[in-house]
């Protein structure tokens, strides 16, 4: 197969969602028509007891959560599939974010009861700020949730996205009989605990026993309706983030979720060419190169050993090849590599644009850098950093272990789950992150790692915002209520205590230009 066959197979994508939406549910039954999983209930630890597919380390198992993220990758219709699987925590981090840099498409999880949510919101923007195409799957519909049209009407307002309904429901909860596939112009009948059957449209009138006549007419006048008013179906807006199309179904029955995952495959992009420094690379460009997008540790404790997870971007990698790494130009022999599929580590001995693989860290990676063949030197656009969330104060609990404290901050700040920052008065170490298990995590890996306990001073939630570079810092611009702090880079920002204080300091400091690094708040 040519290389370019092999990368338009290739549908990499990851589930986004609020916890308790249906996840790891969805997850679960996408396994199944994979055949890599064989029964459900064996994703999740924290249900079924056993150990789940992504939860690696240690205090994973304790919590029984998913704190990084780990890849699935199955082949499905001729196609080959990789899910790449988010934390579904609320307490979920940068790696989330990250994760959605790559990936070519996504599918956002809404829960029928409870319309969009907060987390629902937030990695939609990210999405939206990539540009990524989002397809959405309305989930338990077997029960009472919210009508149909009210969903629609709250994507495209508190979203502000198109959407398109793929299919359309008969009923709800108790009253629910199957979804009008206005896509594959077919009934899909729901029946309880049986599968769900499928009647083409122009064989419907001659099915009886679709009764409840009432809201069955009822639905038919909405369609009519949808057909007449509503959106109409465009693959290319679907593709530049424009239009979402929807889907509704349920997760558990399971329901609607074949037709959803067969329509989605055959719509969802294969890998697309990628911004680089020297302008796009295609995703068939026979060099090889790929980037960095999370790197994990201790994925097995007893090795201690570190895995960069990169996203192939484009070419083929082999097992054994040399590459560049393009931050320093070094040549580094890949030939430890893997591919993070289930519970197994299994070796991968190629892999093409779209793929992703962990490639054994040897501590030479950070995240964002570009791995290449060839002669051409560029990078991979710079991964975005995310505003942190949550500040607190740390230090080491044992004033002698100054010096392994600093190293083990410095290696794992390095690694992008958490964010150092210092404070401009007392020169103390701030640390920052996107959810408040990250310091667990980073107590846990201080403690094991690098033999330092620490102790943190909470700071609590905090808006930060940048000063421009050339901006004047004297006392004027920090009180109690708002720290004055550096980052890494040495540019100042402020962390501000609320919206109110920081309304109140635009108020008193007209002509300071305040940064917002990215809004997903
Ligand atoms: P996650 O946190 O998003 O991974 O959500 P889970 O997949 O763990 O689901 C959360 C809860 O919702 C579990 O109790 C599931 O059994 C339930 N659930 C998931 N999908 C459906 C569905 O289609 N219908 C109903 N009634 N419950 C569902």
């Amino acid at each position: 197969m040519s290389l370019q066959e092999e990368v338009q197979k290739r549908k990499t994508f990851a589930i986004i969602s609020h916890p308790d939406a249906g996840k790891t549910t969805l997850t679960e039954k996408l396994l199944l028509y994979g055949n890599l999983i064989r029964s459900a209930g064996t994703v999740k630890g924290k249900k079924s007891g056993k150990f789940a597919t992504s939860d690696w380390m240690e205090i994973e198992k304790q919590r029984g959560i998913s704190v990084t993220s780990s890849v699935m990758n199955f082949p499905y219709n001729g196609y080959q599939v990789n899910i790449l699987d988010t934390p579904g925590h609320e307490d979920f981090s940068e790696d989330t974010y990250r994760t959605l840099t790559a990936v070519d498409s996504v599918v956002m999880i809404i829960d029928a009861t409870k319309g969009i949510e907060a987390q629902t919101l937030k990695l939609f923007k990210v999405c939206r700020m990539r540009g990524i195409p989002i397809f959405t799957f309305i989930n338990k519909l077997d029960r009472e949730g919210k009508e149909p049209l009210e969903l629609m009407e709250e994507i495209e307002e508190v979203l502000d996205i198109e959407t398109y309904p793929m299919n359309w429901p008969v009923g709800m909860g108790k009253r629910f009989l199957g979804i009008f596939d206005r896509h594959g112009k077919q009934f899909v009948k729901f029946n309880g605990n049986e599968e769900e059957t499928y009647i083409p449209y122009k064989e419907l009138d001659q099915q009886e026993e679709l009764v409840d006549q009432a809201t069955y007419e009822a639905t038919k006048e909405e369609l009519a309706l949808l057909d007449e008013a509503g959106n109409e179906f465009s693959l290319d807006a679907v593709l530049d983030g424009k239009q979402t199309p929807v889907f509704f179904g349920s997760a558990l029955a399971p329901f609607g979720v074949q037709t959803f995952f067969d329509t989605f495959i055959s719509m969802a992009p294969a890998p697309t060419p990628r911004k680089t420094t020297e302008g796009v690379v295609q995703p068939d460009n026979p060099d090889f190169s790929g980037f960095v997008f999370k790197i994990q540790a201790n994925m097995n404790p007893a090795h201690r050993d570190r895995v960069a997870f990169l996203r192939v971007c484009s070419g083929k990698f082999e097992r054994g090849m040399s590459v560049k790494l393009a931050r320093t130009d070094k040549v580094i022999k890949l030939s430890q590599s893997q591919q993070i599929v289930a519970s197994a580590r299994d070796t991968v001995d190629e892999a093409y644009a779209g793929d992703i693989i962990g490639i054994y860290d040897p501590n030479a990676y950070q995240i964002g850098d570009t791995l290449m063949e060839g002669k051409s030197t560029y990078e991979y656009d710079e991964l975005p950093q995310f505003p942190p969330e949550v500040f607190k104060k740390v230090a080491a609990k044992n004033v002698m272990k100054a010096k392994q404290f600093k190293k083990g901050i410095e290696q794992l700040v390095q690694e992008g789950a958490i964010q150092l920052f210092r404070d401009k008065r007392t020169e103390s170490y701030i640390l920052g992150a996107v959810g408040e298990l990250q310091y667990e995590v980073f107590q846990y890996r201080m403690k094991n790692e690098y033999n330092v306990e620490v102790v943190f001073e909470t700071i609590g939630d905090r808006i930060p915002r940048w000063l421009k570079p050339d901006q004047k810092v004297d006392e004027t611009l920090y009180d109690e209520r708002n720290m004055l702090v550096r980052d890494r880079e040495g540019n100042f920002l402020v962390l501000f205590k609320n919206e109110f204080s920081l309304n109140w300091f635009k108020d008193k400091n007209p002509d300071v230009e305040l940064i917002d690094l990215f809004e997903v708040n």
